[in-house]
Formats: C-alpha cells, sequence, structure tokens
C-alpha cells in the first residue's frame, strides 16, 4: 500500500472526563494547546488531517483542517470518533491518534503502514499492551463499524476482533505512547518531566525536519496562567475574567470511594452507569383494562371479546391470548402473550365475561415497553453526575445497591480579625460576632463537602501562618475571610504569599471588591486558597460567584451547573454606574400573576439583613447604566444555592 494515500484522524472527540470535563486538546502544554503538538508530528506522516471533534468546533477549525463531529450521538467514544473520521476522510486508508499524546512517535504511519499486508487493520502495541487509538485501517471498515455502533457496541477491543487485524511493534518508543490524562500529568508535562526526553534513537533525520517541536520548560504557576489570559487586569478584574482565570487553575480531585445507593445522594459519581437489565424488564400495560390483539378490532362499530383471565402487577396471566379474547389487566401487569393493546376500562362495557371494546383503538396504546425507561448496556449517568433524588431512585431501578463516587472535597475555613469574637464569649468593646464563619458553613453544607472549621485567627504573623499551613495539610481549599482588604495590615498578603502563590484581585464587583486567590502549600501539601473580603455581605456575594463553582468544579463535577439567571421587570428605579458587576438584594414575588423585583433595604456590604431579607440577588451586569422602573433585570434566585 506504499503508493496508496493515507488520511490522519486526530481523535478529539472526548469529554475529558478525568480533567474534570475539558476539552483536552485544547489544554496548554509547554506553551501550545495539546493538539498542536499532535499535529506537528502527525501531519508530516499523512496526506491529509481530520479532526474529530465535539466542542469547541471552531477553535479546531482554526487550525485549517476539516473538522468532523460523532455523527452517533453521546459521546460514544473513541469508535464514534474514527467513525466520522472514516467519513470525513478523502483517501483509502486512514490512521488514527488520540489528542492527548503530544509524543506520538514520528514513524507511526510507515510502520503501520508496512506491516498492513492484506489486512484491515493495523494497531500500535508495546509489550503486551495494545495502543488502540493508535491504528491504521482501510476506509471501506466504515459499514461495518457503523452497524456495530448502531447495534449499541462500543467497545473498541471487541470491534477489532470482528476484524482482521495485525499488531505492530513498537517497544523502541513505549514513550510515544503516552498520554495526559489529569491536569497534574499536564504539570509533570510541563515541568519537563517526559518532554524534555532527548531524540528518540528511531526518529529519522528526514522526520526530524519536519516537525519543530519547542522545548518545553515554563513552569506552570497560577500567574502564568492567568496573565496571559485577554483582558486579565488584576486591579480591575471582570467578574467572568476572574471566574475564568480561577477555573484555568484548578484540577478536579481524583480520589473515589464506594457508598451504598441510599448514602450516594449529593455525592458525584465516578463511573458510568450502564445498565445490566431493561427497565421495565417486561412489556406491560400502563393503565388499568383490557388487554387484547389490535388487529382483531371492528375498524367501525363494537367489537365482543371473552375475558379469558386477569393479569396483574406482579401476578401475570397464566397462558396464551387466543383468538377473540381478551385479558383483564392492572396497571404495571405483564401483558399476556398475544396481546398488543390495551384498551381502558372506561370505554368498555362488560358484562358476564364478554367485554364490548368501541372502535377507534389503536394498536400498542397503553403500553409500556421493556426496555423503554433504561435499556441493557446502554449508559445512562456519565462520571462527574451529582446525584439527586432522580438519579438515586433510577440507579436502585437497576438493583445496583453500591456506586463508585469521588471521595468528598475537604474544605478548611477560619475568620481573621481582631476584632472579632466568638459566640459564647461576651461582647468587647469595638468587638464583633464572627458571623462569617456561619453563613460559610451553612453554605458549604449545602455544597455536600467536608467541612473543617478552624474558628477565628487574629491578625497576627505567627497564627495566621500555623493556621494556613494546619489547613494545607488537611484540606483540599481554604477560604478565608477578611485580611485581604487596602486597609489590613500587609502582613496577611506577605504571610499568604510566602507559604504559597497567592493572587490578591481587585474585582470590578459591588460588593466584594477585593479578594485573593492562590495555592498554599506545606510539608509536601498543598490547597487551593480562596481569600474573601470581611464584610459580611460581601463574604456571601463573593461565595457565590466565584466558590461555588471552583468547589463543584473541584469535586469533579461535570456538565452545566452554572447558577439561571432569570429576566424579570425591576419594580423601581436602581442607580448603578457602568464598569462593574453589582449584586443588589432583592425580592422577587408574584404581582397579579407577573412575576417582579424590588430591592430590598439598605445595601451596604454589612448589612446582612439584606440577604436575610432577599430571595434573590439582583445582577446588573458590568456595562450597564441607571435602571428605570419596568426596565428588565436579571436575577439569581437564593434558593436551591445558599
Ligand atoms: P476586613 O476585610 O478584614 O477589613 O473586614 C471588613 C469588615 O468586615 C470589618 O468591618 C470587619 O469587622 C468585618 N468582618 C470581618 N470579618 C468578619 C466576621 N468574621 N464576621 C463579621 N464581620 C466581619
Ligand atoms: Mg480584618
Amino acid at each position: 500500500m506504499s503508493a496508496e494515500k493515507i488520511s490522519g484522524v486526530i481523535l478529539a472527540g472526548g469529554q475529558g472526563r478525568r480533567m474534570g470535563g475539558v476539552d483536552k486538546g485544547l489544554q496548554v502544554l509547554g506553551g501550545r494547546t495539546m493538539i498542536e503538538h499532535v499535529i506537528a508530528r502527525f501531519a508530516p506522516q499523512v496526506d491529509e488531517i481530520v479532526i474529530n471533534a465535539n466542542q469547541n468546533l471552531e477553535r479546531y477549525a482554526a487550525f485549517g483542517y476539516t473538522v468532523a463531529p460523532d455523527v452517533t450521538g453521546g459521546f460514544a467514544g473513541p469508535l464514534a470518533g474514527l467513525q466520522a473520521g472514516l467519513k470525513a476522510a478523502k483517501h483509502p486508508f486512514v490512521v488514527t491518534a488520540p489528542c492527548d499524546s503530544p509524543f506520538l512517535p514520528l514513524d507511526l504511519v510507515d510502520r503501520l503502514a508496512s506491516a498492513l499486508g492484506d489486512r484491515q487493520l493495523a494497531v500500535a502495541k508495546t509489550g503486551d499492551q495494545a495502543h488502540p487509538v493508535f491504528a491504521l485501517v482501510r476506509r471501506d471498515v466504515l459499514e461495518h463499524l457503523s452497524a456495530y455502533l448502531s447495534s449499541g457496541g462500543r467497545k473498541i477491543d471487541a470491534w477489532y476482533a470482528s476484524l482482521n487485524v495485525v499488531e505492530v511493534e513498537f517497544d523502541d518508543e513505549a514513550e510515544g505512547f503516552s498520554n495526559i490524562n489529569t491536569r497534574e500529568e499536564l504539570r509533570a508535562g510541563e515541568n519537563g518531566a517526559r518532554l524534555d526526553s532527548p531524540p528518540r534513537p528511531s526518529m529519522t533525520d528526514d522526520l526530524k525536519g519536519k516537525s519543530s517541536l519547542a522545548p518545553f520548560s515554563i513552569p506552570l504557576s497560577i500567574e502564568s496562567v492567568v496573565s496571559c489570559m485577554d483582558g486579565y487586569d488584576p486591579d480591575a478584574l471582570r467578574v467572568d475574567k476572574a471566574c475564568e482565570a480561577i477555573r484555568a487553575c484548578l484540577t478536579p480531585i481524583t480520589g473515589i470511594e464506594k457508598v451504598a445507593t441510599r448514602s450516594a445522594l449529593g455525592r458525584v459519581l465516578a463511573e458510568e452507569i450502564v445498565p445490566a437489565i431493561d427497565v421495565p424488564a417486561h412489556d406491560n400495560s400502563a393503565m388499568d383494562g383490557y388487554a387484547l390483539r389490535a388487529a382483531e378490532l371492528a375498524v367501525s362499530g363494537d367489537t365482543t371479546l371473552k375475558e379469558a383471565g386477569t393479569a396483574l402487577a406482579g401476578k401475570k396471566f397464566q397462558g396464551t391470548l387466543g383468538a377473540g379474547e381478551c385479558v383483564r389487566v392492572m396497571t404495571g401487569a405483564v401483558m399476556p402473550p398475544g396481546a398488543d393493546t390495551v384498551v381502558i376500562q372506561e370505554v368498555v362495557q362488560s358484562k358476564d365475561g364478554r367485554v364490548v371494546v368501541p372502535a377507534g383503538q389503536k394498536k400498542g396504546q397503553n403500553v409500556r415497553y421493556a426496555g423503554e425507561d433504561l435499556k441493557t448496556g446502554v449508559p445512562v449517568l456519565h462520571a462527574g453526575h451529582a446525584l439527586r433524588p432522580a438519579e438515586i431512585g433510577l440507579i436502585a431501578s437497576l438493583g445496583i445497591a453500591e456506586v463508585m463516587v469521588k471521595r468528598r472535597l475537604r474544605v478548611a475555613f477560619f475568620s481573621t480579625g481582631d476584632e472579632l469574637a466568638s459566640i459564647g464569649s461576651p461582647l468587647g468593646e469595638g468587638q464583633v460576632y464572627d458571623s462569617n464563619r456561619y453563613t460559610l458553613f451553612g453554605m458549604l453544607q449545602r455544597l455536600g463537602v467536608e467541612i473543617l472549621d478552624m474558628g477565628v485567627v487574629k491578625d497576627d504573623p505567627a497564627a495566621l501562618e500555623n493556621a494556613l499551613r494546619t489547613a494545607a495539610t488537611n484540606a483540599d481549599v481554604i477560604i478565608t475571610s477578611g485580611g485581604v482588604s487596602v486597609g489590613e495590615a500587609d502582613f496577611i498578603k506577605t504571610m499568604m504569599a510566602k507559604l504559597g502563590e497567592v493572587l490578591f484581585w481587585r474585582i470590578a464587583m459591588r460588593p466584594g471588591r477585593p479578594m485573593a486567590f492562590g495555592r498554599i502549600e506545606a510539608d509536601g501539601q498543598s490547597a487551593f486558597l480562596f481569600g474573601l473580603p470581611g464584610n459580611p455581605v460581601a463574604v456571601m456575594v463573593t461565595f457565590h460567584q466565584f466558590v461555588r463553582d471552583a468547589l463543584l468544579f473541584l469535586a469533579g463535577r461535570t456538565g452545566d451547573y452554572s447558577v439561571p439567571l432569570l429576566r424579570v421587570p425591576c419594580e423601581g428605579a436602581l442607580r448603578k454606574v457602568p464598569g462593574r458587576t453589582e449584586y443588589q438584594r432583592g425580592v422577587l414575588s408574584n404581582v397579579g400573576g407577573e412575576w417582579r423585583v424590588r430591592l430590598t433595604g439598605q445595601q451596604g456590604s454589612g448589612v446582612l439583613r439584606s440577604m436575610s431579607e432577599a430571595n434573590c440577588f439582583i445582577v446588573l451586569e458590568h456595562d450597564r447604566g441607571n435602571i428605570n422602573a419596568g426596565d428588565l433585570v436579571s436575577v439569581q434566585l437564593f434558593e436551591g444555592l445558599i
């Protein structure tokens, strides 16, 4: 096949679950995206590149190659990517490589191609391990693959087993097949762990010339991640930019544990749930009525059938429906063999074992089919899904008693300030009771994390250092309140910075302007730090706008868990200066059938009553100016949130 042309398909269509649901191909490693590394090594080996991607299609298209999304829905894995690639490919042979293999061998295609012969597929192998996503395949297997996928098949090995395959040894290049699955690995790559490895002996001079890989030695610091973001200005940071900056630095936790299904409420699923049974397990009646064969009903006028017996939920009809017969069925009863339709009891006349059915019934009506809810082998829940009562019930409906979930995220928090008194001690002159720890405790509890309440820490360098070190060794995340505002003693900032890397931001928002974000290290352990402002309303607003999303992401949630914004008319006029996002406290209420929002009383960032009286934030966007009475404004409901 040496004269034949070959298309290269880069598989970038996954959900990057182990990286927390990011688009892996677009993650940056050594100053460029992973897919660019793959392109640099792969493009010189093939006659065409096709990128299989399912998200960020425009960004992929910007590389100038054909982009082919899956045609089989539901992120169905590498085989669906191969299918899309085979459909889009121009040439009779197709080689695949995954987007997260920035070190792929420079002679991958050559070696697969010389081994293929008259086989359908050549796949790379090192030692005992096959690397199924590095394969050369004839494009004409497309039909066979599509049939496999539409029958519900997803397993790459199982499909390969149905082909005529040759495995090709690459023992001398084992490193070339390593891939990057987690942010830790990304960081290891950044730090040069593997990327600085010397050129491989099998790399030919010819290929070396074509691949122009830059040396990688850029350390991955928080500063280096955020400072290259468009519009990053630590002294006037937009809310959306701050969220983006935080997200870019986080790595979801990886620990998992097994819990009883009943105890899994609020946890994050760590495995895919694939039904081993159909739900319902049998075709059954959706109503109380009579099961019959639709073909026996007259097109017009009544039909009289003989009642042959009864089927109840959990107690089926023993026998088969004979000609001219029907069976009385209750909701949930297994459909008697031979019956295909249920007529509700309200429309029939039943007397002395005879049942008169009116015309106008539709074949198949009122029947629930086996597998209608859940089908054997078709995944229903993916890792990263939060388990709510519906999911707990769904898992139970499959008879599954235990599930793998992510371990709980551990969050330590403390308040800082010499003026703070703890509940239970008398209030000295100039003191305030520490309320922030209570609102934080409540908000954290609602998120289902493991909580370490570390109390009040004085504005004292040694006490603060001690608290931060303890928190970093015991938790994944540290939340502090107070101490980050302009008026605060600088030692707090110095101390935080000394123990790790902490950025101090002035966010274009109200309330809650000052905030610190970073990582604290101690005894080889580290934790993300959120230094929230001290004012009680500012704590709640910044927690809600930044910390909530970060904690859910760290806990391993995938999918969209952003808080919905509703648009409703505002009752009165509101003052607002453009250039910052405001979170005013509002009351959403129904007046004469219409929802509208009004402001609660005093809006000061120390007035916690404004939160307690409100049931929503009125979110006034960054660029917005004054609001007139009756204008539409965005609101974020508190319910379910804080
Ligand atoms: P800071 O950010 O430390 O300058 O605090 C700003 C304001 O919030 C001051 O009036 C503090 O007294 C108040 N404050 C700080 N921490 C707390 C807390 N834990 N509970 C209640 N008020 C606080
Ligand atoms: Mg303070």
